[in-house]
């Protein structure tokens, strides 16, 4: 396989990779291989953003399941993003990667706001730039905020890090045969109702041209492997 031409790229993390074996939300010590993988990355040369999803703390929509109203839940899950964005922070400044955190939701003396043009900048400078707080909308996502500031900071790719190592054409826990694909079209992830990110986060990927490439960020050097075009991972394009 040869290594795909990209120079800018999103990264997508859930945030359940920042979870430990105990159940702790936000585990130290996975953090910071969490981080060693980003650094990796920058140490290639790749220019990063990162989001940061916040699914290990709180999701609205099971706010929403025990009675709460679904926007206020939603807001609670995009501050658990900032928790974990921090988290990435720290972990990544530990070892020496600078970087921004940029919240879609204002809170100045936590971080800096979103501001595109300045995001810009900091990409330049060699910085990796975290997007906390999703799109900072309700009834969204954080894999829609992914694909939102993967278009507006025009990224030649949207990295999604899971535990899988790829789209499958059936759950391979429960189907033993289920095939792993090399590529799949936009269009076959949405009318197959492939588990890749919602259909919104795809769409819009789709529109503007940015391909999405699945891959298990739990495996230890796997980032820079399928960077380099040699890792086990699916591309969406
Ligand atoms: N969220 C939101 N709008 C956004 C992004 C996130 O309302 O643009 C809320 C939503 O409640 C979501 C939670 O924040 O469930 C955490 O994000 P997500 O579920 O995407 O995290 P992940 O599954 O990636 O850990």
């Amino acid at each position: 396989m040869t290594a795909p031409s990209y120079k800018r790229i999103l990264l997508k993390l859930s945030g359940e990779v920042l979870m430990g074996e105990g159940g702790l939300a936000i585990d130290p010590a996975v953090t910071a291989r969490v981080a060693q993988e980003i650094a990796d990355a920058k140490e290639q040369g790749f220019e990063l953003c990162v989001v940061v999803g916040g699914g290990n703390i709180f999701r609205g929509m099971a706010g929403a399941a025990r009675g709460m109203d679904r926007a206020t839940g939603d807001y609670m899950g995009m501050l658990a993003t900032v928790m974990n964005a921090l988290a990435v922070q720290n972990a990544l400044e530990q070892i020496n990667v600078q970087t921004r955190v940029q919240s879609a939701i204002p809170m100045a003396s936590v971080c800096e706001p979103f501001i595109r043009r300045r995001a810009m900048r900091h990409l330049e400078k060699g910085r990796v730039v975290i997007f906390a707080a999703g799109t900072g909308s309700p009834f969204f996502t954080t894999d829609s905020g992914a694909a939102l500031r993967a278009a507006e900071m025009k990224c030649d790719a949207l990295f999604k890090g899971t535990s899988v190592d790829g789209v499958y054409d059936a759950d391979p826990k429960t189907v033993p045969t289920a095939k792993r694909y090399e590529t799949v079209s936009y269009d076959t992830v949405l009318a197959d109702n492939l588990k890749v990110m919602d259909a919104s986060a795809i769409a819009l990927c789709r529109d503007n041209d940015i391909p999405i490439v699945v891959f298990n960020i739990r495996d230890h050097g796997n980032l820079a492997a399928v960077l380099a075009g040699e890792g086990i991972s699916t591309t969406v394009k």
